[in-house]
């Protein structure tokens, strides 16, 4: 009863996805995770943007792949996940960031992104409310959209239980045996299991499975603060990226939306990153956060905040996802380092890796896969910044 055809460590944005494509092509699926339910990790604190307008191939066709199992999960499978469609804008009050953007539009519109820079007429009649004050104009992307990072896992989850994965929850995996380079088990606190394939999906964690591997996983975690509002009537369609650093000088970015049930969810990137997994909120997120919305959009100012949250990006060196079989231990794959982008990647990658490990091929190009591959150089772009 514990050999599986594939094991998945970790029941959240990248395990529960998986072991629905998994299952679905017929394997015997076991998902493993420390917590009482799905989800509850890092998944949890995610704001649920989905967007497949990003600067890289490897991103841009996995969540290509996201949108249309999202946009059509309700449609295909019964379940309501939460799907908003209503796109990302990205308002742009800078010269270098018009410059930037416009930039990466012909890559984009390449992969078919349906994306555009629009004017500042445009982005007022979208983004009802924005402040037009050196607005330049922005670009707005309409085929983006959101998702509950609530309600998500379930839906994976149910539907790979129907197709008979078994999710063991409060168990977790502490050791692994080996022999021959080869992954024979996985020990946990309570039970010895075996598999044709372990996928390492345990987010945060992730590093700290390296030793217990006798592999190097290059993931360091560093926090974010998000917050959500109590409803207000529906005006707001699009996510919001405002990529300008605040003036109070600890802000790079910030970016929100307005949820299915009207509520308004945001966060920030700070400047000075905090490193590790400590999940308290401070003190400084709320005044900081409040008076960029409000400068941004000043009707903002009547919101009613019901709550903040503090969750982990786990990140890799170079910023990009890790997903690939272990080089040197057979029977290993791993899904790790998702950094801020875990959510709307996994289910485009979560059936590209069924794929890869079913049929033996992505359904993204090869040319798309080999951005996430362990074996790269993390600290290539940075090296030719340097030079
Ligand atoms: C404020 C904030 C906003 C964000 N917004 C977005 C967004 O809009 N869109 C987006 O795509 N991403 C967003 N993210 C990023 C996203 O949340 C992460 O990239 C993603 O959740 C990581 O997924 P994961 O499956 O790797 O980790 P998790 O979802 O944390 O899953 C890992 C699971 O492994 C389990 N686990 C760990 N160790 C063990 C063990 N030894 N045994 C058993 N189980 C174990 C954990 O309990 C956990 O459930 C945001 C993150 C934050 C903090």
């Amino acid at each position: 009863m514990n050999n599986y055809d594939a094991i998945i460590i970790g029941a959240g944005s990248v395990g529960t996805p998986t072991a629905h494509f998994l299952s679905q092509k017929g394997l015997k699926v076991l998902v493993l995770e420390m917590r009482a339910a799905s989800g509850q990790g890092d998944n949890k604190a995610a704001i649920g943007g989905v967007r497949a307008t990003h600067s890289d191939p490897g991103k841009i066709q996995t969540c290509i792949e996201s949108l249309k199992i999202f946009s059509t999960w309700e449609e295909e499978y019964g379940f309501d996940m939460g799907w908003k469609p209503g796109g990302y804008c990205f308002p742009v009050y800078e010269e270098k960031t018009e410059e930037v953007l416009k930039g990466l539009l012909p890559t984009q519109k390449n992969y078919g992104l349906k994306i555009d820079w629009i004017n500042k007429h445009k982005v007022a009649e979208i983004v009802p409310g924005i402040n037009t004050e050196n607005l330049r104009g922005g670009t707005y992307s309409p085929e983006d959209g959101q998702v509950s990072t609530l309600l998500a896992p379930i839906g994976f989850q149910r539907e790979a239980q129907k197709n008979g994965a078994v999710f063991q929850f409060n168990e977790k995996v502490i050791k692994y045996e080996l022999k021959n380079n080869k992954l024979t088990s996985v020990i946990t606190d309570k039970k010895k299991y075996s598999a044709g394939v372990v996928i390492l999906a345990n987010g945060a964690d992730a590093a700290e499975h390296g030793p217990l591997l006798g592999m190097d996983i290059p993931v360091v975690p560093d926090t974010h603060e998000a917050g959500i509002s109590a409803p207000v009537k529906q005006f707001l369609a699009p996510l919001i990226v405002d990529l300008r650093s605040g003036p109070e000088g600890k802000t790079t970015n910030f970016y929100f939306g307005q949820n299915r049930e009207g509520q308004i969810i945001f966060c920030y990137t700070p400047k000075e990153l905090f490193i590790g997994t400590d999940r308290e909120s401070q003190s400084e997120f709320m005044p900081i956060i409040a008076n960029r919305m409000i400068s941004l959009i000043p009707r903002l100012q009547n919101l009613l905040i019901r709550r903040v949250w503090r969750g982990c990006y786990p990140m890799t060196p170079d910023g990009v996802p890790i997903i690939d079989f272990a080089p040197e231990i057979d029977g290993l794959f791993l899904a790790v380092g998702m950094c801020g982008q875990g959510f709307m990647l996994w289910p485009g990658a979560g059936k590209n890796i069924a794929s890869l490990i079913v049929d033996k091929k992505p359904i993204i190009s090869e040319e798309a896969n080999n951005f996430f591959r362990y074996d790269r150089d993390f600290y290539a772009a940075k090296k030719e910044a340097l030079k």
